[in-house]
């Protein structure tokens, strides 16, 4: 088993929530979503109908009106990597440089869905474009 995560956001411990076969990291304070490499993609391959209890659980998480610092210093919570900031379209994630984990705030899951269907189901455009927003070093 994975060690216990800590929300790069909050600092709460996330839990462990299988989804559909997929292992996702899901904090219960601010409703942020770790994902490691490839889970994103793994995601958007599910229905609606499949996300629906993930979208639920993220929904429900406890602090309302929370909003996540767009910039965070904390390390990668799976690798104790650097984390950059990802630009996807109107929404920021964090990315991390060594092991291409995600870090999704609370409702980004689905634009970031939207974004990689988009895209032709392509992870690498995802990557490619936190790895452009690392080399420029800008946000
Ligand atoms: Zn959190
Ligand atoms: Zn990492």
């Amino acid at each position: 088993m994975d060690q216990a995560r800590t929300c790069i956001k909050c600092k709460h411990t996330m839990i462990p929530q299988l989804v559909q076969k997929v292992e996702v990291d899901v904090c219960p304070n601010c409703g942020g979503l770790w994902l490691d490499k490839d889970e994103i993609r793994e995601l958007s391959k599910k229905s609606d109908k499949d996300l629906s209890d993930l979208r639920k659980i993220l929904q429900q998480s406890e602090k309302k009106g929370f909003k996540p610092p767009t910039t965070v210093k904390e390390p990668c919570p799976a690798c104790s990597g650097k984390l950059s900031v990802a630009v996807l379209g109107p929404i920021f994630v964090e990315h991390c440089t060594s092991c291409d984990g995600l870090y999704l705030d609370k409702g980004e899951m689905d634009e970031t869905i939207k974004i990689l269907k988009m895209s032709g189901d392509k992870i690498a455009t995802i990557v490619a474009l936190a790895k452009t927003v690392v080399t420029s070093g800008t946000i």
